[in-house]
């Protein structure tokens, strides 16, 4: 328990329509808190989910310069940019859309009942968190999102939605595959010393089995063929996609309020 609570936890409950917070939303804080910095997610990869949390994002309608815009800047998008907006924007649904079939078909977890809240909060449910695994890579996906989205503003970038989720996969498999060789390099070190007894159990293989596969004897691992197959999929969406010239789904500066 915290003995003073961080001002986002009211400031997200802000009951004032004009604020866009979420004040009918209990949510199980200590638990948000607890979960920070995840074995497949570090706090440089939770950096702009953890800003998300606090507040902390940078979106139009913070701007101190009011003569700036404050409309989205997904192009075709007319809502003021929010914080909450970004993560309900009707423009990038289908970057969220393929970050939560990947964590129904990849990871195993159910769809969460609200979406907006599992992606700011992770939650899954009214008193709990989605999984270790799905929480990290909702961090990883909006790091990734996040990144791109700056980027329509600071250098005039389309976001591409196929391209962003792309960079998700590969940022989520690098930390997935950093796991698994800290795993490896514990049972090297041990493997011949008095430490035998103290070889990584179980459960830090299966931890994350659905995502990566540590072999029992000799602590090789692989990802799983799920999880090489997302990633295949969507390389191979990748020109498809550009050939189409469908990422023109989102647009820079343009977008001023007209
Ligand atoms: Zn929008």
């Amino acid at each position: 328990m915290l003995s003073s609570r961080p001002n986002c936890e009211a400031e997200w409950a802000n009951p004032d329509p004009k604020y866009h917070r979420l004040p009918h939303t209990r949510v199980p804080w200590d638990k948000v808190w607890e979960s920070l910095g995840t074995p497949i997610s570090d706090a440089t990869e939770e950096r702009h989910w953890r800003k998300l949390l606090h507040r902390g994002t940078f979106v139009r309608n913070k701007q101190s310069d009011k003569s700036k815009p404050t409309v989205c800047r997904m192009i075709g998008c007319h809502k003021e940019e929010s914080m909450l907006h970004i993560v309900m924007c009707q423009k990038l649904k289908p970057f969220w859309d393929l970050v939560f079939n990947f964590i129904t078909t990849v990871i195993g977890d159910p769809l969460p009942p609200n979406r907006v809240t599992a992606i700011i909060f992770n939650m899954w449910t009214r008193d709990d968190l989605g999984s270790e695994s799905a929480c990290a890579f909702l961090r990883h996906a909006f790091g990734c999102f996040y990144n791109a989205f700056s980027k329509v503003d600071l250098e005039q970038k389309l976001f591409s939605t196929p391209l962003v989720f792309h960079k998700t996969l590969l940022s989520f498999r690098s930390a997935v595959l950093r796991y698994a060789q800290t795993i490896r390099i514990l049972y090297l070190q041990r493997r011949y010393t008095t430490l035998r007894l103290k070889l990584p159990p179980q459960e830090s293989r299966d931890r994350f089995k659905a995502l990566v596969v540590i072999q029992e004897t000799v602590y090789d691992f692989e990802l799983t063929a799920a999880f090489t197959r997302a990633i295949s999929n969507q390389e191979a969406a990748l020109p498809r996609h550009q050939a189409q010239g469908q990422d023109a789904t989102a647009n820079p500066v343009a977008a001023g309020p007209s």
